[in-house]
């Protein structure tokens, strides 16, 4: 008998979701990740005595997903902090509140909030290859309203253009946060921190006799006649640096890769699935598809908005760029982020992922995006401390345009091999970032274990 009936690759919020879940539903179950640390792309990790994150901002969760999880296996998702007015610079006004910019007629408005609640979840999976303005104009002709929706989904899935916002995509989310939060957009810091909501969740898997093993990188998943036979692990430390195929391999009936499109097939031999499958998954890899920005981290002595700092601040343009963006202070939120008396800011400026291997656009358009947040924020323009960052590699995830999204992503189950699973927001999946990926592992934990856990009530699943 193989030893675990379930190994899970990668230690992000995916893999942690679905390996604490398993765990307490009573699986043998080991989560492997290369990184030593937690949380994969929403890890958290020491600088120079800030606190900082290669993702994991603000947690889009109204209350079913990540946070139903952390119930299920006896833990507690603390909602901390939340930004509710979300100011807006514009190169000429300067800063207003999204609720003077883009005020649509209310009777409008709400007619479209009805129109969207009473439509189930399974009617906007029509609306994979349609854009979000299609959807509205069924119901109004407001073009507030229409750009109240627009904006929201350039600041939630970074689409730019009002015909590259999916529908469907864009609609699932809506309608989750105004049916369980009764607002548009909710996000909310999470109150233990990014590195405390990870070793969280870490310590539920273990408290339930599950298993991790942190710097183990899976070399390959092991399939023989398509079937899951085990995942093999390099021998460490390795002496001769090219040496090859000496490994260890752990034995089990079931794998669930949590890698996203960009790296799966690292691990799992393209011959082994179909062809059709294999180029779903090229397609979505390529460069242009991936959400990319420019990351800062700029710490100052004194706070440098005039408004309510947790509020998380947006730009369609800076002064000098046309790249949209955002910004917060991320020690409002959390003052554990920074040295005491210090407030460290994060902010992007979002880029076309084709853009993400042209060093010279890169270094040209960070300048610029420096100088124009000193514009912004007068404040930014002795910062104490900074970090340059790109996301790219790895990116936020697929970018979530028509065409991009729902049954035009790779289904979870790997078509022709048992016991293959594939959970990761870049793959079939709904909702936002870290949630999106708890959602991703649910789906795939229920489909192995053959039934719906009771928690998650009868809701959406994808
Ligand atoms: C800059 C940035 C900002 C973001 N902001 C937010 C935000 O504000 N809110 C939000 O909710 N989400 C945000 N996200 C998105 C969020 O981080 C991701 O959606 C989420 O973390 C994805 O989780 P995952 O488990 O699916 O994948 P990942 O986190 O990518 O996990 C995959 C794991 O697999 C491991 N791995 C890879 N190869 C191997 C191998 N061969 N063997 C073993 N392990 C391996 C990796 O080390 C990694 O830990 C952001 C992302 C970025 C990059």
């Amino acid at each position: 008998m193989a030893k675990y009936d379930v190994v899970v690759i990668g230690a992000g919020a995916a893999g942690l979701t679905a390996g604490a879940l398993l765990a307490k539903e009573g699986r043998r179950v080991l989560v492997t990740d290369r990184s030593p640390w937690l949380g994969g792309r929403a890890m958290a990790v020491p600088d120079e005595g800030f606190k900082v994150n290669i993702g994991g901002h603000l947690i889009e969760d109204p209350g079913s997903g990540l946070t139903k999880v952390f119930e299920h296996v006896g833990k507690e998702l603390v909602h901390g902090e939340v930004s509710h007015e979300m100011p807006i610079w514009d190169n000429e006004k300067g800063w207003g509140s999204v609720r003077d910019r883009y005020s649509g007629n209310k009777a409008e408005l709400k007619k479209v909030i009805k129109a969207l609640l009473d439509t189930p979840y399974e009617e906007l999976d029509r609306w994979d290859d349609r854009c979000l303005r299609d959807w509205i104009h069924q119901y109004t002709d407001d073009q507030g309203v229409v750009d109240l929706f627009e904006f929201i989904s350039v600041l939630e899935c970074m689409t730019d253009n009002w015909y590259d916002h999916s529908a469907s995509d864009n609609l699932y989310v809506r309608k989750m946060h105004f049916a369980e939060r009764g607002t548009a957009a909710y996000s909310c810091w999470p109150g233990q921190g990014w590195d405390g909501l990870w070793d969280d969740l870490a310590d539920a898997l273990r408290q339930h006799g599950g298993e991790l093993r942190l710097g183990t990188t899976v070399e390959r998943v092991v399939i023989e006649n398509g079937e899951v036979k085990g995942v093999a692990i390099p021998r460490e430390p390795r002496v001769l640096p090219n040496e090859i195929f000496e490994e260890e391999v752990i034995e089990t009936s079931c794998v669930i890769s949590t890698l996203p499109v960009w790296n799966v097939l690292n691990v799992v031999d393209e011959h082994e699935l179909p062809e059709w499958y294999t180029a779903q998954i090229r397609f979505l890899a390529q460069d242009r598809f991936r959400i990319s920005w420019l990351g800062l981290y700029l710490a100052t002595e004194e706070p440098v908005t005039h408004y309510d700092p947790r509020e998380l601040a947006t730009w369609l343009e800076t002064p000098s760029t046309n790249c949209t963006g955002f910004m917060f202070d991320q020690s409002a939120m959390d003052p554990s982020c920074s040295p005491p008396g210090t407030h460290l800011h994060v902010m992007g400026a979002i880029i076309p992922g084709s853009k993400g291997r042209d060093r010279r656009y890169l270094r040209e358009t960070f300048e610029a995006f420096e100088r124009d947040v000193a514009t912004m924020w007068p404040g930014f323009e002795k910062p104490i401390w900074r970090r340059r960052h790109l996301v790219f590699e790895p990116s936020f995830g697929v970018i979530q345009m028509p065409g991009l999204v729902g049954t035009y992503r790779p289904h979870w189950r790997a078509p022709n091999v048992d016991g293959l699973y594939f959970a990761s927001e870049t793959f079939r999946s709904r909702g936002i970032g870290t949630d999106r990926a708890a959602r991703a592992a649910l789906t795939v934990v229920e489909d192995y274990l053959g039934r719906r856990l009771a928690t998650f009530g009868d809701g959406w699943r994808y």
